[in-house]
């Protein structure tokens, strides 16, 4: 059960006390509390854990202070989209709104691997009004002997350069919770010049110790893949891990799911998924065009799959999109076949435009009486 106390109350108020007063007393019920810090008020919620069938909505609701009461099912109690919900989904994070009603794009590097590159990346996508990013510092990968990104060497020439370009997150991956230590540290270091989305891969998406430490802290928005060999349900678990831990601010990326079936494509795009996902929680749903497909493949329309399928992810409502683009993808250390070219960073943005505004147009037409 989650209480959702008026805005702004005070915890030093009689209602405040009053109420927790009546809640401790309840038996075997756990209270934790969450405070969302906004720009205009603070929010309070407090989760009510435990053998909550004994209470019922309405005794709570006479408690002083308390604005609403909203019965969780089982599944995904904090990040899902229960009965009756209503609660907004959106957060901020540097200057940059998120929710399941906007639209941002991360286009970038998928690794770091020359400063140059970095530059004129970051340049194309100022001179493209872009504020968003991805820059794959820590690279998990398939062999040992491969190329395994740069690590926090290369973390000052990406912060640095995202001041100089005005890009206000850099998604990076993380692999190990050391890793979100040399983020704070190279930020610091560089004077916090942009923010940073900590971005869990596919490969770690039931690595519940990094779940747990990413879910601890509360400095950066995590951007969680899906598991490309489990089923939506576990994916969608590993996200509220994230947020039982504390850290709400959580996008939950579809990326293609691993199987034969897909050839030629590099995974079985799951695109389908998004209202699916918009239905079960609150999360803004990001999709990863570049590694479902996983080539520069192109139709006889003369559009790319890549571009394909992400009009048909926007056109379905997604929130974000995360591709890898490469000034050199011949010279790219990971990933350069999926590469799109910085010359078509333009015809990319307007074609995402066009899907963005279909999909607008489809919510117009269904939100009309019949
Ligand atoms: C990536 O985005 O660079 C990446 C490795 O993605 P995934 O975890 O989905 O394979
Ligand atoms: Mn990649």
């Amino acid at each position: 059960m989650i209480i959702i106390l008026r805005p702004n109350t005070d915890k030093n108020s009689d209602e405040y006390r009053e109420t927790l007063r009546y809640l401790h007393n309840l038996p075997n019920i756990l209270i934790r509390e969450h405070q969302e810090i906004g720009v205009q008020q603070i929010l309070t919620e407090l989760y009510l854990i435990g053998e909550t069938s004994a209470i019922t909505s309405e005794e709570i609701a006479l408690l002083p202070g308390v604005e609403r009461v909203v019965r969780v099912s089982e599944e995904y109690r904090i990040l899902g989209r229960h009965k009756d919900e209503t609660r907004s989904s959106h957060f901020e994070y540097n200057g940059v709104l998120f929710s399941q009603n906007n639209f941002n794009v991360f286009a970038g590097l998928c690794a770091v691997d020359t400063r140059e590159h970095i530059d004129l990346m970051m340049r194309a996508l100022q001179a493209n009004q872009q504020v968003c990013t991805r820059m794959g510092a820590y690279k998990p990968r398939t062999s040992p002997y491969a190329f395994q990104g740069h690590g926090k060497s290369c973390l000052p020439d990406v912060f640095e350069l995202a001041g100089k370009y005005g890009i206000k997150i850099v998604a990076m991956e993380i692999t190990h919770e050391s890793h979100i230590h040399e983020i704070d540290e190279a930020l610091s270091n560089t004077g916090h010049p942009t923010g940073v989305m900590l971005q869990i891969g596919t490969r770690n998406t039931q690595n519940f110790e990094l779940l747990k430490i990413a879910g601890r802290q509360q400095k950066y928005p995590v951007l969680l893949k899906r598991g490309f060999g489990i089923t939506l349900e576990e994916s969608l678990n590993a996200a509220e891990y994230l947020a039982s831990e504390g850290n709400r601010r959580v996008i939950f990326c579809l990326r293609g799911m691993k199987t034969s079936a897909s050839d030629p494509h590099r995974n079985f795009v799951d695109f389908a998924h998004v209202p699916t996902i918009k239905r079960l929680t609150r999360m803004p749903v990001c999709i990863d065009p570049s590694h479902s497909v996983g080539s520069r493949a192109q139709s006889p329309d003369g559009i790319m799959d890549i571009m394909h399928v992400t009009a048909q992810g926007i056109i379905a409502g997604a929130n974000m999109v995360l591709a890898d683009f490469h000034p050199a993808p011949e010279k790219a250390l990971v990933d350069g076949p999926q590469a799109l070219l910085i010359k078509e960073l333009p015809r990319f943005l307007e074609d995402i435009a066009i899907a963005r505004e279909a999909y607008e147009k489809r919510v117009a037409l269904f939100a009309q009486p019949l």
